[in-house]
């Protein structure tokens, strides 16, 4: 009897763990197929003004880390700009994302990032400059073409390694935006402060590109809905049909004023409340709609992005590119503090 129950037990050891285990092993299901590894190569960027710590605050990790200024700056060309636009675009863009963050900097008697005590410069865009980690270039890029635009970029960031734009041997506030729309903006229509180097530029170099023109059209309701949420002390929706009026634009054509419901209210202002690409718009009415045509995308101020990508293709380069969106200012090579 003993015995009969031994050979049961181990068969029932068997059958419910020796058995399910064996079987688990042999039909395991395969690992699904992983992308190929990128290995972005980093041969350094060697600056004539020495290398130069940033310190960074990251916006995604809410956290303050140092960086090679060179090495930070490959991330902000790469966060900004297209990486298929002509290599001198990108140079353009590398000098003038350096000077902005040079100025910033405590090194160079900057005041740092604003929001961020104690950092020179943060990756917030809506607040310093946009900034992207290898991790975010891997993710945003297919795998065959990441480490040639990787290259692409750090060939830009490389050979104007040091380079920034004075003016009156002062950096310059080297502001720059997605696409004007045909003409650039003077830095006091959309902040107060006139400078001499940020004037107003006729620019066709980006026409006939993602922005040139945009149309958004809102229903009556849609469009009440917007500014309402926005305005919520005007009387927007008993303002009747003929609700926006009476704009004054500035010399590149921008809103910098209308009249919404009897109350005087910002270009900027209407743009945010609708969401629009740049204030550089116009409107019709149709039955019980609105359509907005707006040029252009961002503030409008100092480098035209797409324009420097059309200047580049046209056979520009960088220099003619900066001197032509920041007005009478040089290209220096910064010195060590
Ligand atoms: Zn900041
Ligand atoms: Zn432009």
């Amino acid at each position: 009897m003993r015995r009969v129950l031994a050979s049961f037990f181990l068969l029932m050891l068997f059958l419910l763990i020796i058995l399910p285990s064996i079987l688990a092993r042999s039909c395991s299901i395969p690992a699904p197929k992983q992308k190929p590894a990128v290995i972005l190569e980093k041969t350094p960027i060697i600056s004539p003004a020495g290398e130069l710590v940033l310190k960074v605050f990251r916006h995604d990790l809410q956290a303050r880390e140092e960086m090679p200024l060179e090495e930070y700056l490959v991330g902000v060309v790469a966060a900004e700009m297209p990486a298929a636009f002509a290599p001198e675009a990108l140079k353009a863009q590398a000098v003038s994302a350096r000077t902005y963050t040079v100025k910033q900097m405590f090194a160079f008697g900057g005041s740092g990032c604003s929001q961020n005590p104690g950092a020179d410069i943060c990756t917030d865009p809506e607040h310093c400059q946009a900034w992207a980690g290898e991790k975010d270039l891997l993710a945003k890029w297919a795998p065959e073409e990441a480490a040639q635009n990787y290259e692409k970029i750090r060939t830009a960031v490389r050979e104007t390694a040091g380079q920034v734009l004075t003016y009156e041997e002062d950096y310059i506030e080297a502001v720059f935006h997605a696409h004007c729309g045909g003409h650039t903006e003077n830095s006091e229509e959309v902040w107060s402060t006139a400078l001499p180097y940020l004037r107003g530029k006729n620019c066709s170099f980006c026409a006939g590109s993602r922005w040139s023109q945009t149309e958004y059209i809102f229903t009556q309701e849609k469009f009440l809905q917007a500014l309402g949420k926005h305005f919520p002390a005007l009387p927007v929706a008993a303002a009747g049909e003929q609700l926006l009026q009476a704009a004054e634009r500035s010399a590149s054509g921008r809103i910098k004023s209308l009249r919404l419901a009897g109350e005087t209210i910002s270009g900027k202002e209407i743009r945010q409340a609708l969401d629009l690409p740049s204030t550089r718009f116009f409107w019709t009415y149709h039955d019980q709609e609105i359509k907005f045509t707006v040029h252009g995308y961002g503030h409008g101020v100092g480098l035209c992005q797409y324009g420097a990508g059309g200047m580049a293709q046209a056979g520009k380069t960088y220099p003619e590119i900066l001197q032509y969106y920041y007005t009478d200012v040089e290209l220096v090579t910064i010195k060590a503090p």
